[in-house]
């Protein structure tokens, strides 16, 4: 992509209603512009970082043999009315009338419309498991919508909903989606600690929060510094395996790390003084087991293999898709701007042409964007008419993981320059070893 073709509306000031770091770069990197209070239009950058979350999630879940589909925005109120969350939800749900002045909601959440999904098709416990998922826009009308992405009241969620036969089969699904959250996180760049949560009105003793820790975290958070150290990292795992999931859970929950509602001074004081650490976190997901809540309600049941009608049990599993811009940024930046990790930038790195109009620079240019590009990257090609420290600027900012400077004097010695985001250290290289070097970081 050539940037003078782009549209990338950075701005220069920093917006004075933006309070917190993530907020501040996304507005500045022309990644979202408010349409309205917690509402928000993704402009091409932060679309684009949006889109490649989505891609990782997907994938992860895809693997765990989950099964993507989609459900609409806007609901009838008469499931809600059956499942009794209707009145329960309270101002949090935006109602909606049509014209034959039937109640509609904006979905806060899916529970509802998947049971009923669910009850309609499925009739036989041979069916299960099933585990049903989609990535749509929430609309939930918070009290306070603040910080950007992190808390709108449009937002982007994945949620996964499981049906099995017994709450061993639920628990498994229960597991199995902590595995897969687990290398979400992880392959985002992200470090997001599973959290023993409170159940809230679905209740249970089954539920985690997956918390990334940031002083601008809206949680207060209490764990054992030794979970910090552990890794998920690239194990091959057998999700079917009930041994293997459970085993991951154990080593992952088994110390302690509860957010502020499930906090248990006298539990926390038997970790050793010197790892008992309080501190914020952001949190950017979630999974319950609430056995046969919905289900029972909504007569969602299966004949198990005795030829009796049994409920089903059932979890849901959500992701904070549009929130995880805010958590990457507010783990990963400086006073420059966004260091995106790379597994989610929106372009794998940037082409800086420092004498832009000289012919040599120019094809310097062109043919290294030719290269990554049929190496199966894509570069953005900074060609505008601007001074080097704007261009550099501007990279900084949209924080872009690597950058490759050409410049008429390298070029005289047959170099160009690659710049980590991250260390800020360059190296000078031939171009050719340069697009080698950057195909290589990302595996093409
Ligand atoms: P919170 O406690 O932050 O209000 P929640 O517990 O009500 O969130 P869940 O129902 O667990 O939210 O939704 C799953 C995920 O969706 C959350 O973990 C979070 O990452 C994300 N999420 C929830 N509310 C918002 C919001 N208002 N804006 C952006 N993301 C949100
Ligand atoms: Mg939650």
């Amino acid at each position: 992509m050539r940037l003078s073709r782009y549209f990338l509306p950075v701005l220069k000031e920093t917006p004075s209603e933006a309070q917190i770091v993530s907020h501040r770069y996304m507005l500045r990197a022309g990644m979202i512009k408010q349409a309205s209070a917690g509402i928000y239009s993704w402009l091409p950058l932060g679309y684009k970082v949006l889109r490649r979350i989505e891609e990782i999630v997907h994938e992860e879940q895809q693997r765990a043999g989950h099964i993507p589909m989609l459900m609409p925005t806007i609901q009838s109120a008469d499931l809600w009315r059956e499942s009794g969350r209707y009145d329960d939800y309270g101002q949090e749900m935006l109602r909606i009338t049509d014209r034959q002045g039937r109640d509609m909601l904006f979905g806060p959440t899916n529970e509802e419309l998947i049971t009923d999904i669910f009850r309609a098709n499925v009739s036989s416990y041979k069916d299960l498991p099933l585990t049903l998922y989609h990535i749509q826009w929430k609309f939930r009308d918070e009290m306070r919508p603040r910080f950007g992405v992190m808390r709108g009241r449009e937002f982007l969620m994945k949620d996964g909903y499981n049906f099995d036969l017994t709450k061993e089969d639920a628990l498994h699904a229960y597991n199995r989606h902590l595995v897969t959250y687990l290398r979400t996180y992880e392959r985002l760049g992200l470090q997001a600690i599973p959290m023993r949560a409170d159940g809230g009105p679905i209740g249970g003793d089954y539920t985690h929060e997956f918390l990334v820790l940031a002083d601008t975290g809206e949680s207060e958070v209490f764990y054992d510094s030794d979970i910090t150290d552990l890794k998920f990292g690239d194990r091959a795992i057998d999700y079917d395996s009930v041994e293997e999931c459970e085993a991951v859970l154990s080593e992952f929950t088994s110390r302690y790390a509860r957010t502020d509602e499930t906090h248990d001074e006298a539990e926390f004081a038997k970790v050793p003084a010197e790892r008992q650490r309080s501190a914020r976190g952001i949190e950017v997901g979630q999974i319950f087991y609430f056995g046969t809540k919905y289900s029972e309600a909504m007569g969602a049941t299966v004949q198990g293999p005795d030829g009796k009608p049994v409920p089903v049990h059932m979890g849901s599993h959500g992701i904070g898709v549009s929130r995880l811009l805010g958590a990457i940024i507010e783990a990963s930046h400086d006073d420059k701007g966004i260091i995106w990790p790379e597994g989610v930038t929106p372009f794998h790195c940037g082409i800086v042409n420092l004498r832009q109009g000289d012919a040599d620079t120019d094809a310097a240019c062109e043919s290294l964007e030719t290269a990554l590009t049929n190496a199966g990257l894509e570069p953005l090609y900074d060609d505008r008419n601007e001074r080097a420290g704007g261009k550099f600027a501007t990279m900084d900012l949209i924080g872009l993981p690597w950058r490759i400077t050409v410049g008429p004097r390298g070029l005289k010695n047959g170099v160009v320059e690659v710049t980590s985001r991250r260390t800020g250290e360059s190296e000078e290289m031939t171009a050719e070893a340069a697009v080698a070097r950057i195909a290589a970081i990302y595996g093409r």
